[in-house]
């Protein structure tokens, strides 16, 4: 906002009222000159935004701009939870990785809060045990790691994340879709239990 005396750029905001427009007292730090601005302020648009929680989803609104860009992989501030952009569909039906939020039919989410669950299965010469676990989502899995689930004591041979299946390293718990494992040798020590983490049984096959 330029002084109307000056043509100043830089000035103090001394005082704002009203919701939909907003009337500003402005101070120009240059001449002093004070004057009065009436700005508009755009309203925020309900959009549909569908926020996953493990397996489950939940369809929600959230009021936003609908002139600001929505981006895959931000954040968004649903009901007090994080959820994190996942993938965005227009009104024509496409999914894009960045829109305006004018042009939005739905938001796909993922709700950031609460544990991570990863599923790991230890594979016993053919016979293969699979389990959920609910850990940390900032939890490190290392293959190469001696775990104790239950009764079985394994080691991490590698790991399916969101992206890659990776051979050595580590990776966090929210990255990780599922362990695969070996059973540890009577040698092996395990490094940590996670009997206490273990959500559901999956099958034994
Ligand atoms: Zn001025």
């Amino acid at each position: 906002m330029k002084c109307p005396v000056c043509n100043f750029e830089s000035n103090e905001i001394l005082k704002t009222k009203g919701k939909n427009t907003k009337e500003v007292l402005i101070k120009c730090k240059e001449c002093g000159n004070i004057f009065r601005e009436t700005i508009k302020v755009p309203k925020r648009i309900d959009c549909r935004i569908i926020i996953s929680k493990f397996s489950q989803s939940e369809k929600k609104q959230i009021k936003l701009y609908p002139d600001e860009i929505l981006q895959v992989g931000e954040v968004l501030i649903v009901d007090d939870e994080e959820v994190e952009i996942t993938s965005l569909e227009n009104k024509r039906g496409g999914r894009v990785p960045k829109s305006h939020i004018s042009e939005l039919e739905t938001i796909w989410a993922t709700s950031l809060a609460g544990p991570a669950r990863v599923g790991i299965s230890i594979d016993y010469g053919g016979r293969v045990l699979s389990q959920k676990v609910e850990v940390e989502r900032d939890f490190l899995f290392t293959v190469g790691d001696v775990v104790k689930m239950g009764k079985a004591v394994f080691r991490i041979k590698s790991m399916k994340t969101i992206t890659s299946k990776i051979r050595k390293g580590s990776a966090l718990a929210e990255q990780i879709k599922r362990i695969y494992s070996r059973p540890a040798t009577h040698k092996d020590k395990f490094q940590y239990d996670l009997t206490s983490k273990i959500v559901e049984n999956e099958n034994v096959d």
